[in-house]
């Protein structure tokens, strides 16, 4: 017997009134901007307060975000180079990521956060995909480790 479509789940979409949603983004550009004002103010080699990765405390490898923090804090002090070999995923991320932020904050009619499965599923094996070629043993990826 066929399902009737009103009786299919469907995924919820997350909507806001268009001043809260604004409030927000400004609200959480803030906050990312000072978070980079606290990597610019404190190394993350040398102080302990950052957090540390829990995943290479408990494997001992590389997650695709390890040597983030260090990489902002580089970037923030204009070392290009030394950010790239710290994480040279975020790094190159960081445009398509501003233009997304910023697209995000100037599109005030669509409150929805969409993002279209084939994005997401290419996102995902992109991040996984850098996670796992930054552990291999190959001196052709050792660029990718920080
Ligand atoms: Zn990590």
């Amino acid at each position: 017997m066929p399902v009737a479509n009103s009786n299919l789940i469907q995924p919820p979409v997350i909507t806001s009134p268009a001043s809260t949603g604004m409030r927000w983004g400004w609200l959480l550009t803030a906050m990312g901007l000072a978070g980079l004002g606290v990597l610019y103010l404190f190394n993350p080699v040398e102080h302990a307060f950052y957090p540390a990765c829990q995943f290479y405390q408990l494997t001992h490898l590389h997650c695709p975000g390890c040597g983030g923090l260090r990489a902002l804090h580089q970037l923030t002090h204009g070392n290009f180079a030394a950010a790239f070999h710290s994480n040279p995923l975020l790094i190159v991320s960081i445009p398509w990521l501003a233009w997304l932020w910023i697209s995000r904050l100037q599109n005030r009619s669509s409150n929805a956060l969409v993002i279209q499965p084939a994005a997401a599923w290419t996102i995902f094996a992109i991040v996984v995909g850098f996670g796992i070629l930054r552990n291999l043993p190959f001196a052709a990826f050792a660029w990718m480790s920080p």
